[in-house]
């Protein structure tokens, strides 16, 4: 068996499994939980098309535009409430099912588990809502698109950097009737470490009952200080604000990230997307007039596809135009890489057999100006430093 990829850098795209003529790929979980390809070397027939494939051992052309930045509200209330940030995602896939097309995105199964799926109609939508903080499994969706719009449909296909620019990569072509939307990427949590949570919650929540919903990104809190939420069968609730869930806490402390997005290939305002969605952070600084506490998009407009498409959409929503720099100047993520946490080998090592929550709060101690006390201790050693 043969890997195909540097394991650092495989982002888990699923292009090279998809496009191989033999079906010799298979997408296996590593031991942190990250989908790579491995290649069963007897079937195969050395054609390199994989190779040719991959976004990272043959990098692609990047298209030399500038984006237009805007920050935007759906002007449908219940939609954007259940949206993560100002619901413009919703919007777009609106347009494509109205015209009988294919929306494309990632949705929770049974378990709770992430994966890319296909939906055709509007009442299934709200599956693909809601960002769900662990990489997402790709399975044949990109062959499934390719075949959508060989067939002449319409089809949108939204995802991170990394599964669009693999997308891309994979259909080889410009095609009139592709909407590509990726994200701004924090990066993508270990699917392992999701469902070791998942049972650490319910064993702690609810003694074992499996959760009926889970939002990582509810606004009962409100949008800036958003909350996660798992409801149970028997009505219990656990919520807790973004600052205070260990799953979150660890999230954005880059503890359990996909290796791939500690140096990212896929930062930066030259995107595969024709869109590009994310939060507004920063808005109520800015543009006041588009900040209410119940989310704000950010979103990014790269092709002239986008333009045509955005102008349909003005009377459905509340939107501005900012210079793209002030846009994306709360969002660190829209251009530079999650920083190596070193701390995360360790907790790969011990979070299996210990309690997660102790383990996160003893890899991730609050900063320095979140202990007063501490700061004041250190304020007063200063002074009587400086008396003697
Ligand atoms: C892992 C991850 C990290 C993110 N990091 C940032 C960030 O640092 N800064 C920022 O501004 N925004 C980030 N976002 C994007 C943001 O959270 C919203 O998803 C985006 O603003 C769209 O919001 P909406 O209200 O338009 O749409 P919603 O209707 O809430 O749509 C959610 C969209 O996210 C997609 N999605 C959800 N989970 C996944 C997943 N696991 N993998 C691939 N696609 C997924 C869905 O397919 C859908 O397109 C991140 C999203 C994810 C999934
Ligand atoms: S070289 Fe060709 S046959 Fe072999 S794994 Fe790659 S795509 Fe498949
Ligand atoms: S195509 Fe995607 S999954 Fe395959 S090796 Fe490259 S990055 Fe990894
Ligand atoms: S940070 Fe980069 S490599 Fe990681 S999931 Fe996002 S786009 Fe992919």
């Amino acid at each position: 068996m043969k890997i195909l990829c540097a394991m650092d850098i495989c982002t888990g795209c699923g292009a090279c499994a998809q496009i191989c003529p033999k079906k010799c790929i298979d997408m296996i979980p590593d031991a942190e939980g990250f989908l790579r390809p491995v290649i069963r070397e007897a079937e195969c027939i050395h054609c390199g098309r994989c190779r040719k494939v991959c976004p990272l051992c043959t990098p692609q052309s990047k298209p030399d535009t500038q984006p237009v930045a805007y920050a935007a509200i759906n002007t449908d209330e219940t939609t954007r409430m259940n949206s993560t940030s100002g619901g413009v995602f919703t919007l777009l896939c609106q347009w494509v099912l109205e015209r009988g097309g294919v929306v494309f995105g990632a949705a929770y199964d049974v378990d709770f588990r992430v994966m890319h799926c296909r939906v055709d109609n509007l009442s299934d939508l709200h599956r693909l809502r809601g960002a769900k903080y662990a990489q997402s499994r790709i399975g044949e969706t990109f062959a499934e698109a390719k075949q959508l719009l060989r067939s002449g449909r319409y089809v949108l296909f939204s995802g991170t950097p990394c599964q669009i620019g693999g997308l891309r990569s994979y259909l080889g072509r410009e095609e009139e009737r592709l909407i590509l939307v990726d994200l701004i990427c924090h990066g993508a949590p270990s699917p392992k470490v999701w469902q070791h949570y998942i049972d650490h919650r319910c064993d702690r929540d609810a003694s074992g009952q499996r959760p009926e919903q889970i939002n990582l990104r509810s606004k009962v809190t409100g949008w800036p200080r958003y909350s996660i939420r798992f409801e149970y069968p028997d009505g219990t609730v656990y919520s807790a604000p973004n600052g205070q869930d260990p799953y979150l806490k660890g999230f954005i402390a880059d503890l359990y990230l996909r290796p791939s997005c500690y140096a990212c290939a896929f930062k930066g305002m030259a995107r595969a997307s024709d869109f590009t969605l994310g939060d507004y952070w920063g808005v109520w600084g800015q543009m006041p007039e588009y900040h209410d506490g119940k989310g704000t998009s950010l979103v990014l407009l790269h092709t002239g596809k986008a333009k045509t498409l955005w102008a349909e959409l003005s009377s459905r929503m509340k939107y501005g135009e900012a210079p793209v720099s002030a846009a994306i100047g709360g969002n660190p993520s829209a251009v530079t890489s999650a920083p190596y946490n070193e701390r995360r080998a360790q907790f790969f090592c011990r979070y299996e057999a210990e309690d997660f929550e102790a383990l996160v709060e003893e890899l991730c101690p609050p900063p320095v100006e979140q202990k007063p006390s501490l700061v004041r201790r250190i304020v007063r050693k200063v002074r009587r430093m400086l008396k003697r």
